[in-house]
C-alpha cells in the first residue's frame, strides 16, 4: 500500500515538472476505466495524451481570444452572410481559409457606415482565431493614441515589435475622425513597417480617393496606399446600414400588425 502511495506521489512530482496538468489529474480515473475495459498499455496511454493534447488546444484558443481583444459577439454566428453582395461573399468564403494571412496579405473592407464592415471583419478574425492564427483588433483612434503615447515615451519601435507579434493587426475605423499630421505620421510608421511582414486588415468609410484628408498630404497618403494594396483583397460593402434597415422593418412590421 505504501508503495503504492510512493509511485502516486513520484508520479505527480514528475508529471508537474514536466508540465502535462491533465495527464496529472485523469490519470487514475483512466486507469480504472482501462482496467475495467481491458485496454491494452498502449490505449490507455494514447487516451491519456489526446486529452493533455485536447485540453492544451482549447486553452491556447482561449488564450489567443484573449489576446486579440475581439469583440466577443460579432463572430459568423450573429452575422447575416445572406445581406453580402454575391462577390464578397464568395471572397468570404475563401477568406475563411486563412492561406492569405500566411501570405502576408491585406485585407481591407470599404463601405457605408452601418454597412457591416466592423461586424464581418470581426467575424473573419475570430474564425481565424478558432484556427490558432494570433491576431489584435484595435480602433484606430485606440491604436493612434498608443502609437503617440509610445512615441513620446520613445518606444514606438518596442510597440510595434509587439505588434509583429501578430499575424494580423485590425485597424478599425481608419479616418472616422480628422486626425492630425503627427498622428497620422505614427500610424504610417506602423504600416510602412508591417509592409510584407505582416497581415493589416483595415476598415474605412472614406475611398482612397478621400485618404488625403486622413494623412494629409498626397506623398504619404499614396505611400500608405501603396503599401497596402500592393498584396490585398478589398471587399466593398456597398451596402445600406443594417442598423437603419432593422428599424424599418420593425416599424413596418408594427404598423402592418397596427
Ligand atoms: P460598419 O463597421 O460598416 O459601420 P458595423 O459592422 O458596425 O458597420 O455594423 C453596424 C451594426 O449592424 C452592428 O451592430 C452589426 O452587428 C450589425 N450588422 C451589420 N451587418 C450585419 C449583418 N450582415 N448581419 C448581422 N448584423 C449586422
Ligand atoms: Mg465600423
Amino acid at each position: 500500500m505504501k508503495a503504492e502511495a510512493a509511485v502516486q506521489e513520484m508520479l505527480d512530482g514528475q508529471l508537474r515538472e514536466l508540465h502535462l496538468p491533465t495527464i496529472r489529474s485523469s490519470y487514475e480515473e483512466m486507469a480504472r476505466q482501462a482496467e475495467q475495459e481491458t485496454l491494452s498499455y498502449e490505449r490507455y496511454l494514447l487516451g491519456l495524451c489526446e486529452r493533455e493534447c485536447q485540453e492544451r488546444r482549447l486553452r491556447r484558443i482561449e488564450r489567443l481570444v484573449r489576446q486579440s481583444r475581439l469583440p466577443l459577439e460579432k463572430t459568423f454566428e450573429t452575422f447575416d452572410l445572406k445581406r453580402l453582395p454575391a462577390k464578397v461573399a464568395r471572397q468570404v468564403q475563401s477568406l475563411r481559409e486563412g492561406d492569405f494571412v500566411t501570405r502576408k496579405e491585406n485585407l481591407l473592407a470599404f463601405g457605408k457606415p452601418g454597412s457591416g464592415k466592423t461586424h464581418l471583419l470581426c467575424a473573419l478574425a475570430h474564425a481565424l482565431v478558432q484556427q490558432g492564427r494570433r491576431l489584435y483588433f484595435t480602433s484606430c483612434n485606440f491604436l493612434v493614441q498608443e502609437l503617440l503615447l509610445a512615441k513620446r515615451d520613445l518606444k514606438l519601435s518596442r510597440v510595434v515589435k509587439r505588434l509583429d507579434g501578430f499575424e494580423v493587426v485590425l485597424i478599425d475605423d481608419l479616418g472616422y475622425v480628422q486626425q492630425s499630421r503627427e498622428e497620422m505620421e505614427v500610424l504610417f510608421t506602423l504600416l510602412a513597417e508591417r509592409y510584407e511582414r505582416g497581415s493589416v486588415w483595415l476598415t474605412s468609410n472614406l475611398p482612397f480617393s478621400k485618404w488625403e484628408s486622413i494623412f494629409k498630404d498626397p506623398m504619404t497618403t499614396a505611400a500608405a496606399i501603396d503599401r497596402l494594396v500592393h498584396h490585398s483583397v478589398i471587399l466593398e460593402l456597398n451596402l445600406s446600414s443594417y442598423r437603419l434597415e432593422q428599424a424599418k422593418k420593425t416599424t413596418e412590421t408594427a404598423a402592418d400588425a397596427g
